[in-house]
């Protein structure tokens, strides 16, 4: 039995979901199945949506698995890697009595979606230490099994915090977890980083799950298109508790239009663009006066701390550049989660932060 079996709802056991008029696979020249409409609408005169889509549409799939290093089956494609976090707590969480461990600061939405269903959050902070933020992987561990929780959120790299968790850290918890409860690894900001895919464990590690997007390095959040990557059996159990047509048609067109040879190569480019970027922007904002401290980063965005992080976010504003305070999350107190932008959008920060300090008014 496969952890994902041991760890779905038990009152889902005998549950399939929804059958769609596109579940059937028959043949037929003439389909009258589904209550569309025999014309195309006037705002798609080609008909390509007159029709609901592929539930799981297989050249997206295909282009997906082949991005990502996976064989088809172990794809789960959804309208975003948030959609994929929502199908993990619904799927695994009994309303009323499941629990999720995160470690915060971290995404919000594992906390959310949690909190939708009715799942208690356990929180296990993540360390700061003088070489940045880290989590502590036993004592998460030591809590999932404590807590008797089904599902386990690491973020790698982590938002907002930028680190990356060594594949053979995931690899041991995965291992110490297995029947015991599903390790998902969130890769929104894979692409950012050297440091390789957690799905290459998938394959041993029947618990492990990875999520996936196109909306951060791909350049398609509009599209909201994301997948999960699991073992097989996982895949089949959110795949029935998923939207019956979970991918519009123009989405999956705008995807896989992304993913063509073309589009990839400039993909490569822009990472490359920001990669170099972020580690400028890390030294120039290291001598701008009231930074306190910058974290590394593997993503688009540094973490970093302000003497004054109300002044500072006043100039930005003053200058148009809109942050993310980060100041109502835990530890983050003073912080601002900058993303990096383009050269001449960087500088534009850089300039703002640099301002000098408003003077305070004198009495004439
Ligand atoms: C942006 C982000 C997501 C959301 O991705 P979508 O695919 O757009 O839903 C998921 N996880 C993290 C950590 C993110 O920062």
């Amino acid at each position: 039995v496969s952890t994902a079996s041991t760890l779905l709802r038990s009152d889902l056991l005998d549950f399939h979901g929804y059958r769609s008029a596109r579940s059937e696979t028959v043949q037929g020249r003439i389909w009258l199945n589904a209550n569309e409409s025999a014309w195309p609408s006037a705002a798609d005169p080609e008909g390509s949506c007159r029709r609901y889509p592929d539930p799981q549409p297989e050249l997206l799939v295909g282009a997906l698995a082949r991005l990502y290093g996976m064989p088809p089956d172990e794809v789960l494609v959804g309208r975003g890697s948030d959609e994929g976090i929502d199908l993990l707590v619904r799927t695994f969480c009994m309303p009323g009595s499941g629990c999720v461990v995160i470690a915060p600061p971290v995404f919000g939405m594992y906390a959310v979606c949690a909190r939708l269903q009715g799942a208690r959050v356990v929180e296990v902070p993540l360390l700061d230490a003088p070489a940045g933020y880290a989590p502590d992987l036993d004592a998460m561990a030591n809590a999932a099994l404590l807590e008797r929780a089904s599902l386990l959120f690491l973020c790698s790299p982590g938002n907002p915090t930028g680190e990356v968790i060594a594949p053979e850290h995931i690899a041991a918890l995965a291992a110490r977890l297995r029947n015991r409860c599903l390790v998902v690894v969130d890769e929104a900001y894979g692409e950012f980083t050297e440091w390789p895919s957690a799905s290459t464990l998938i394959a041993d590690n029947d618990n492990l799950v990875v999520l996936r997007t196109l909306s951060k390095a791909h350049a398609l959040a509009g599209a909201r298109i994301g997948c999960v990557l699991a073992a097989r059996e996982t895949i089949e159990l959110l795949r029935r508790c998923q939207a019956p047509y979970p991918v519009p048609r123009p989405c999956v067109d705008a995807a896989l239009a992304a993913l063509s040879p073309g589009a990839l190569v400039a993909t490569q480019a822009q990472v490359a663009s920001v990669r170099a970027s972020r580690e400028e922007m890390l030294r120039e904002l290291g001598s701008v006066p009231g930074v306190r401290r910058i974290y590394a980063s593997q993503a688009n965005f540094l973490l970093v701390r302000f003497d004054d992080p109300e002044g500072m976010l006043q100039k930005l504003l003053a200058a148009g550049i809109v942050v993310r305070d980060m100041r109502a999350m835990p530890g983050l107190g003073d912080a601002m989660r900058i993303t990096l932008g383009d050269p001449m959008q960087n500088k534009a920060v850089l300039a703002a932060l640099a301002q000098p300090d408003p003077i305070a008014e004198e009495a004439a």
